[in-house]
């Protein structure tokens, strides 16, 4: 029997109305003769709420109690789910991540899927019945783990793996990927195609239509998925392994406002300081990024590099006890700043590029902080109000205003 695997974000469930229509789609595919296994997320905002409610009554909650609780709105919609598709006459069946078999390790609100015991989604597929599954939730020694934000769509994908299902739909409320955000950019355009790659540098920068986590995976396990709107019947974009570019060398763009900078101002000049600060840093579990290292004053040397915002207070803590070892001066830490980029797997064929994303944004008043390049991407930082802007004008430069 074929597998379609169908996610629902939260807008494409968040009322009743909006249920039945995901209910349609999702009875539609079953009556093709198809094996239908279908991921939900929590209504609308409603995990939004709940992390609200928590903080009312304890601002710093255990994260395993965290877990616990928002792991019940995707439970919620699940279940709500499975009735309105049996309300369509397909016999169907909702489970929550446990019973569909999520085995994650225990890093309450971010964990990692270890494996996936199948059977029981499997039975029920045998036994001709769609099977709803609770998003974003695993289980880790008995207790209920969630996947961190966006997690749904690395449910859906590690289904379709497990299933070794033929087509995984994300169903949104935008019909597809576009070169940028289209809430922020009126002109973006939307993409037929793009590589794992690219979207899941696209993804790690701030486009957050798509968990970057559930890339990777779909990259692993060759699974093609195709995003595309809940509301409307458009052609969604395919992303799979390869998907060339044109005429343009550019992908998209994008602009991630979750970034600190942090700067170490006066390090000695000794060697291994820098070796000293950075393997703290990442044996404490934080990525820095764009890292940038300057001459300081009588002699010494200043580092900055960006970390993401949840990170940064741990950051400047471990910096903090190292402080004297580095001989620092000062440490600085900017919460309101922004990193915008332009993605594609032909940035590096034309040298051109960084010249042209630096005079758009000079003509766009924007002052550019740091710079980073790699194989697939051109990043900047820039001052976060200006961030929005920073995006619409680089976006303008490749790709037309
Ligand atoms: P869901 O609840 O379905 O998971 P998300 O809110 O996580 O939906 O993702 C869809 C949103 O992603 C869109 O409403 C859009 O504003 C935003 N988005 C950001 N970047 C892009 C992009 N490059 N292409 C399409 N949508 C994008
Ligand atoms: N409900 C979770 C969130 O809002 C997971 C998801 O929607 O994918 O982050
Ligand atoms: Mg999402």
């Amino acid at each position: 029997m074929e597998i379609t695997v169908m996610k629902f974000g939260g807008t494409s469930v968040k009322n009743n109305d909006r249920m039945i229509a995901a209910a349609e789609k999702i009875a539609a595919e079953h009556r093709r003769g198809r094996g239908v296994v279908a991921v939900v997320s929590a209504q609308g905002k409603f995990t939004d709420e709940l992390i609200a409610k928590a903080q009312d009554i304890n601002e710093k909650p255990e994260l395993r109690e965290m877990d616990a609780l928002l792991s019940a709105g995707e439970q919620i919609s699940c279940s709500l789910l499975a009735m309105a598709v049996a309300a369509q006459g397909v016999p169907s069946i909702a489970m929550s991540g446990w019973q569909a078999g999520f085995v994650t390790n225990g890093s309450f609100g971010s964990a990692r899927i270890d494996h996936l015991e199948i059977d029981r989604v499997q039975k029920a597929l045998d036994e001709g019945k769609a099977v709803i599954v609770a998003g974003f939730q695993g289980i880790s020694d008995g207790d209920i783990t969630t996947l961190g934000r966006g997690g749904s769509d690395t449910s859906a994908v590690a289904l379709a793996a497990a299933l070794n299902a033929s087509t995984c739909r994300i169903y949104t409320d935008v019909d597809g990927v576009y070169t940028a955000d289209p809430r922020i950019v009126k002109s973006a355009q939307k993409l037929e195609g793009i590589s794992y790659d690219e979207m899941f540098e696209m993804a790690s920068l701030g486009a957050g239509v798509m968990h970057n986590r559930s890339i990777k995976l779909a990259k692993k396990f060759g699974v093609p998925l195709e995003v595309r709107s809940s509301i409307t019947d458009n052609p969604g974009t395919m992303i799979k392994e390869r998907f060339p570019l044109e005429n343009v060398k550019i992908r998209g763009a994008a602009c991630d406002k979750d970034i600190a900078e942090i700067s170490v101002v006066g390090i000695s000049n000794i060697p291994g300081l820098a070796s000293k600060l950075f393997i703290a840093l990442t044996e404490n579990d934080i990525t820095p990024d764009m890292i940038t290292q300057s001459l300081g004053s009588d002699n010494s040397w200043n580092i900055s590099f960006t970390v993401h915002s949840n990170n940064a207070d741990k950051a400047l803590y471990i910096i903090n006890k190292l402080r004297k070892e580095l001989g620092a001066v000062r440490i600085d830490c900017l919460k309101d700043v922004a990193k915008v980029s332009i993605i594609g797997s032909g940035i590096m064929e034309n040298p051109k590029i960084p010249a042209q994303m630096f005079t758009a944004l000079t003509e766009a008043n924007v002052n550019i902080r740091m710079i980073s390049t790699s194989e697939l991407k051109l990043s900047v930082v820039v001052d976060a109000d200006e961030g929005h802007r920073a995006l619409v004008a680089v976006h303008g430069a490749f790709f037309g205003e």
